[in-house]
């Protein structure tokens, strides 16, 4: 038996993200499209806002797991380089779960500066919740519409 991880939002300062409605919009739409099957994908940012969504295909196709298929996933970064935007966002959708991060999404976090944004369907309505994952912990981040 484990322990639960405290938070510590003290040690991590983050100033938050902010989306663009049109680019919640285009995500909702991709993990409802994809589900039962969970689905993934980046939001490119720039000064704290989002520019571009890039729906990614989830390598796995899975209901339970994700990863970022490698094509997709090299070309929307080299376009986020091309434009000098960021990669602010990693989404992806927990179908029969919670929008709160797994142990393997822990595990398998690679951006500690990123937001990991997870979608779930609460009721009818698939809802969404910004994380920082660094070192096994979780952090919940603003994450603002506009
Ligand atoms: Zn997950």
């Amino acid at each position: 038996m484990t322990t639960p991880t405290p938070l510590q939002p003290a040690r991590w300062s983050h100033p938050g993200v902010t989306l663009q409605r049109a680019h919640v919009q285009a995500m909702r739409a991709h993990v409802a499209a994809q589900a039962p099957l969970e689905a993934c994908g980046l939001v490119a940012v720039h000064r704290g806002l989002s520019q571009r969504v890039y729906p990614i295909p989830n390598a796995l196709a899975s209901p339970v797991r994700y990863r970022l298929e490698p094509h997709a996933y090299l070309r929307a970064l080299q376009d986020m380089d091309a434009h000098g935007w960021q990669v602010g966002l990693i989404y992806h959708s927990h179908p029969r779960g919670r929008p709160y991060p797994s142990a393997i999404d822990l595990a398998e976090a690679t951006y500690p500066d990123a937001v990991y944004y997870i979608w779930a369907p609460v009721g009818q309505v698939w809802v969404a919740r910004g994380y920082l994952l660094r070192a096994g912990r979780v952090q919940p981040v603003p994450v603002r519409w506009v």
